[in-house]
């Protein structure tokens, strides 16, 4: 079998990999159609890897595990997703020793969409973990899988969009990126988009962060049926434009003419991606044959060396931002804030709740023992709940909407709650899934690390957004006092501490 991790450590190799995503069935058409896909990939011999989506939108679809051990029997190597979003962290360390056991050492460590519909309504949300979380969670996995003397380890990969066009999101998603390759991501695969000035930024961004893991770029097989989706932003983190979608649009009118559109697209975005430095491309939207895919890879080497020419037509020129070239724009002009609404109250509601974090939870603060002394008495005498009801729990609400977790995690967003505020709980920056700033889910909200990027910005301070590994929170401390357990260590913080 060609193996995944031989052609990721081979710097010469240009990978390609395809996306395959399993339907609602556990047999049938659909499961049909990826079996034999793999096998005339297998066949072809240019496939480097398949990977297989895990529930894609939240909706029930047969598992990766068992399709990706079915398909590694054709000699195909297999790239698992890996989502937080339905089970706990227990779950997810079984399933990652059931992966492991089975042989099926490359996964694609992510968040996840939100939840979707199965049986009865829509699923629990559960994101215990972020896909930092998870994959330093695999990571550990590999150094107790080393420890007992295995050789082959879990190669962990995350993704990335690049396709944000705000300067908070472009931020916070690429610090986010630093993140997952601090805690063991060995290679990255980009979420869709048809915009070559971003796909140059993010190796950009890599570059200038000294960061060589290699990144595979996400190439869609863009149809009438995907597009649709895709441009109405209800595909997350995709970014289709108006120009692109009516283009599509056009070709497809015209019968017979539409998939030969889509092919010849994708092998000139192809090759522009191997030409600006990607190691590979991934390619999706491959539903039904592989001669589509052939077709791709043989126009890819018929282009090859013009790909500078094609350049022009995946150039949006959006009005949106673009990291690089901003600079150059701004001219050492200060950056404003886009959240002009109620700017003066975010910003006291920021300063206060700074400060009063500065005063009481600052564990290098001359008081910070006071404090300590003071919890430990409180417990003893078992009137914690007291402090929580009638002090803690009214300020909390008032001002942050607190759920009550009991492990606070406020000082890593801006002084936002990562519970009420994410409906994923991310504690180590965004989700792929914000669309011009909102919220992938209640999309009339700012996402929660846009609105901390923006306070935090006017203060100088953006910096210390999403610069360190945030443990997952306690669960066993839901509904207890977190001013209590962050004075006597027992939250995420003072467990670290411990570690
Ligand atoms: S992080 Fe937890 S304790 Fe802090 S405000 Fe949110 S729900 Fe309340």
């Amino acid at each position: 079998m060609r193996s995944f991790n031989d052609a990721l450590s081979d710097p010469h190799k240009f990978i390609v990999t395809l996306e395959l995503v399993p339907g609602r069935e556990s047999s049938g058409r659909s499961i049909g159609a990826i079996h034999s896909i793999c096998r005339d990939a297998a066949e072809d011999g240019r496939i480097t890897a398949v990977s297989i989506t895990d529930s894609p939108g939240g909706n029930p679809a047969l598992s990766p595990d068992v399709l990706g051990s079915e398909i590694r029997s054709y000699g195909l190597d297999v790239i698992v997703h890996f989502t937080c979003r339905d089970t706990n962290r227990v779950g997810m360390e079984s399933r990652a020793l059931q992966l492991a056991h089975m042989g099926m050492k490359n996964i694609l460590a992510l968040t996840g969409d939100y939840s979707g519909k199965g049986f009865g309504g829509r699923g629990t949300p559960v994101f215990d973990f972020d896909s930092v979380v998870l994959t330093s969670m695999l990571n550990d996995l590999n150094r107790r899988l080393i420890k007992s003397g295995h050789s082959e380890i879990f190669q962990i990969g995350c993704a990335v969009s690049p396709f944000k066009y705000t300067e908070a999101e472009t931020w916070v998603q690429y610090k986010k990126l630093d993140r997952k390759i601090e805690a063991g991501s060995s290679f990255v695969i980009t979420q869709l988009g048809y915009d070559a000035g971003k796909y140059a930024e993010l190796l950009q961004y890599k570059a200038q962060q000294g960061d060589s893991t290699p990144v595979l770029a996400s190439l869609y097989v863009l149809d009438r049926r995907s597009a649709r989706p895709m441009h109405a932003n209800r595909i997350p983190g995709v970014h289709v434009s108006d120009k692109l979608y009516e283009k599509v649009m056009q070709e497809w009118s015209v019968e017979g003419e539409g998939m030969g559109h889509a092919i010849e697209r994708s092998a000139r975005l192809g090759v522009i991606l191997k030409g600006l430095g990607y190691r590979g491309i991934h390619i999706g939207g491959i539903h039904k044959s592989f001669d589509d895919v052939a077709a791709i890879l043989d126009r890819m080497e018929e282009l090859e060396d013009d790909w500078q020419q094609f350049l022009p037509e995946f150039c949006e020129n959006h009005e949106g931002f673009y990291l690089y070239e901003k600079k150059e724009k701004e001219n050492g002009t200060p950056f404003q804030p886009a959240q002009a609404n109620g700017r003066l109250i975010d910003n006291c509601h920021y300063l206060f709740l700074r400060k009063a974090h500065d005063l009481f939870f600052d564990k290098g603060a001359a008081m910070a023992p006071v404090y300590r002394k003071i919890s430990s008495s409180l417990e003893k005498k078992n009137m914690s709940w007291v402090l929580k009801r009638v002090v803690e729990d009214p300020f909390k609400k008032l001002f942050l909407s607190c759920e009550s977790c009991g492990d606070c995690g406020i000082q890593h967003v801006g002084f936002l709650c990562p519970e009420s505020g994410c409906p994923k709980h991310t504690r180590n920056g965004p989700c792929g899934g914000s669309n011009d700033g909102y919220c992938e889910v209640n999309q009339d909200r700012l996402c929660v690390w846009v609105r901390a990027y923006h306070r935090m910005k006017r203060h100088g301070e953006a910096e210390q957004l999403s610069q360190e590994f945030i443990p997952p929170r306690q669960w066993e401390l839901k509904g207890s006092s977190s001013w209590i357990n962050f004075h006597l260590d027992r939250d995420h913080q003072g467990r670290r501490k411990a570690a």
